[in-house]
C-alpha cells in the first residue's frame, strides 16, 4: 500500500465527532479548525488524496502539532492519528521541499542527535559556562528582533549550561555493569540481564540518570550491558518526516542489540519518548511495508523494550530494596511531572507514583497536565513561542506550590523546565531542582540492602 493509501485509509475511520479537540493544545491557543486534531485529520487525507495544495500556512497549521497523542488517548474510533500524522509530514517532506526547517535548525538538531558530535558541544559548553548570563541576556535580546532561529541558538545557550551542570566531560559510562551478585541464580539458566538503551543525547545531559539507573538496576541484582554502537531512537526524524532516516536509525538499534536480546529480559530506556519510539519499531516498519523479517526483528525488539519507570516499579519489591524517608517537611512535597509520552504513548503514568511510593514520607503533587508542556523533542527550539505559552502554566502551578523539587521521566521535558524556571530563579534567588525520579530514588536508597537469597524470584 502507498503512503497515500495508508493515509486515507487510517484518516477514513475519523467519525469527526470533535472529542479530540479540547484535549489539543494548539487548539486552546490558537481556536481554528485548522490548528485541531480534526482538522489536521482532514487536511492530511486531502493531502493524499491530492484535493487540496501545501500552501505556507497550511503547512504551518499541520507543523504545529506537538505529537503530543492526547488527541489519540480520547478518541473513541481509536484513530492512529500518529501514524497519519508522521506519514502526512513524510509526503510533504519527499514533494515539498520548499517548506524546510531552516539550516540553523537542522544543525541543532543534527548536533543533539549525534553522539560522535557531543564532543563539539561538551566543549563549547565549557568555554562558555563562565559567561553564560552575558550570552544567555544577548541571545534574549536578538530573540525579541528575530524569531525562530535566534530563539533556536537561545535554547541551545540554556542546553550548554545544562550540560555543564549535569556532566562531566570524560564520559564515566561503560560498557558492562555487573550486579553485585551476578554469579548467584535461583532458578539455573535464568539469566538476570538488562541492556540500557543510551539514546542520543542521554550522555550529554543525563550522565547522573544514568548511573543512577545502573545503580538500582545493579541492587535489584540485574547485570547492565551498555551496547556501545547504539543510536538515537528516531523520533525527531519521525516527526520532521524524514521516515528513511527514522527506519535507518531503528533498523541499526535492531542489529546492535540482536545478540544480546534472548539473554536479556528487557531493552530500558531513561527517556520516556524513546521508550514509546523502541516499543512502537514494529508498528513503523508495518506503516512502511518493511519486509516480514524486519518486521518480526522490531517485534522482538519493541516486546523487550520498556521505561525504566515500568521495569523498576515491576522489579524494586522482587530486589527488596529499602529507601530512606525523606526528613524535612519542604523536601517531602515533590511536584511530579507527566510527560505526554509516558500519559499518551506508554500509557502508565500512574507507575510513576507507585514507584516513588517506595520512599517514605514522600508527597507527591501532580504538576496541571491537562496540556503538552511545549517541549516535544525539537518543537521548544522550533517554535519557542508556541513552547513557552504552554510550559508557562506549568511554571505558575510549580511556583504557587513551592516545590523546592519537581521531576520529569522525560528529557526534553526537563531541559524545557528548567530554561522556563529561570527567570523566576533569578528573580527570588532560589533555585528549583529538576531531575529524574530515578535520581531521587537513588538518593534515597539505602546501600547494600540484606537481600534474603532464598526469596528473589524473578518473573519474566
Ligand atoms: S480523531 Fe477521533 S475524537 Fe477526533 S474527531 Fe476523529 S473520531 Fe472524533
Ligand atoms: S497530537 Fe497533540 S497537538 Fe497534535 S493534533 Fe493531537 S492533540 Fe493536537
Amino acid at each position: 500500500m502507498s503512503i497515500q493509501q495508508t493515509i486515507s485509509q487510517l484518516a477514513n475511520q475519523c467519525v469527526l465527532c470533535g472529542l479530540c479537540i479540547p484535549h489539543c493544545p494548539t487548539y486552546k491557543l490558537f481556536q481554528t479548525e485548522n490548528e485541531s486534531p480534526r482538522g489536521r485529520i482532514s487536511l492530511f487525507k486531502a493531502l493524499a488524496e491530492n484535493q487540496i495544495k501545501v500552501s505556507e500556512s497550511l503547512f504551518t497549521s499541520l507543523d504545529h502539532c506537538l505529537t503530543c497523542r492526547a488527541c489519540e488517548k480520547i478518541c473513541p474510533s481509536q484513530v492512529d492519528y500518529a501514524t497519519i500524522s508522521n506519514l502526512g509530514r513524510a509526503l510533504i517532506a519527499s514533494q515539498h521541499p520548499e517548506y524546510q526547517r531552516s539550516l540553523k535548525q537542522k544543525m541543532a538538531e543534527k548536533l543533539l542527535v549525534t553522539p560522535s558530535l557531543h564532543p563539539l558541544i561538551k566543549l563549547s559548553a565549557k568555554a562558555v559556562a563562565p559567561f553564560q548570563s552575558f550570552i544567555g541576556k544577548n541571545l534574549k535580546d536578538v530573540n525579541q528582533t528575530e524569531s525562530g532561529s535566534q530563539s533556536t541558538l537561545a535554547s541551545i545557550g540554556v542546553f550548554s549550561h545544562e550540560i555543564s551542570s549535569d556532566a562531566s566531560f570524560s564520559s564515566p559510562i561503560k560498557n558492562f555493569y555487573p550486579a553485585p551478585e551476578a554469579s548467584f541464580q535461583i532458578k539455573p539458566g535464568k539469566k538476570k540481564q538488562v541492556i540500557l538503551f543510551k539514546g542520543c543525547s542521554s550522555d550529554l545531559f543525563e550522565q547522573q540518570t544514568l548511573l543512577d539507573t545502573i545503580k538500582l538496576l545493579n541492587a535489584c541484582l540485574f547485570d547492565v550491558y551498555i551496547p556501545e554502537k547504539q543510536h538515537c531512537c528516531g523520533a525527531m526524524n519521525h516527526r520532521q518526516g524524514d521516515i528513511h532516516g527514522m527506519k535507518k536509525l531503528a533498523k541499526e538499534n535492531i542489529k546492535q542489540f540482536k545478540s544480546l536480546l534472548q539473554e536479556s529480559q528487557a531493552i530500558i530506556s531513561i527517556t520516556n519518548s524513546c521508550s514509546g519510539q523502541l516499543k512502537e519499531y514494529a508498528k513503523l516498519m508495518n506503516s512502511l511495508d518493511s519486509e516480514a523479517e524486519l518486521i518480526n526483528e522490531a517485534e522482538d525488539f519493541g516486546q523487550k523494550a520498556t521505561d525504566i519507570i515500568s521495569f523498576l516499579a515491576q522489579v524494586i519489591k522482587i530486589g527488596h530494596l529499602k529507601f530512606a524517608p525523606l526528613t524535612e517537611e519542604k523536601s517531602q512535597r515533590i511536584g511530579v511531572h507527566i510527560p505526554c509520552s509516558l500519559k499518551n504513548v506508554l500509557k502508565e503514568d500512574q507507575i510513576l507514583f507507585d514507584l516513588l511510593e517506595n520512599i517514605p514520607n514522600i508527597q507527591l503533587i501532580k504538576i496541571n497536565d491537562q496540556y503538552c508542556c511545549g517541549a516535544a523533542g525539537s518543537y521548544m527550539l522550533q517554535y519557542p513561542d508556541i513552547a513557552n505559552r504552554l510550559l508557562d502554566e506549568k511554571i505558575d502551578d510549580v511556583i504557587e506550590q513551592n516545590y523546592q523539587t519537581i521531576v520529569s521521566s522525560n528529557l526534553g521535558c526537563s531541559l524545557h523546565f528548567k530554561q522556563g524556571l529561570k527567570n523566576y530563579e533569578q528573580k527570588v534567588g532560589r533555585k528549583i531542582e529538576v531531575i529524574h525520579p530515578i535520581q531521587l530514588l537513588a538518593r534515597q536508597l539505602i546501600q547494600s540492602p540484606q537481600v534474603n537469597k532464598t526469596n528473589v524470584v524473578l518473573e519474566n
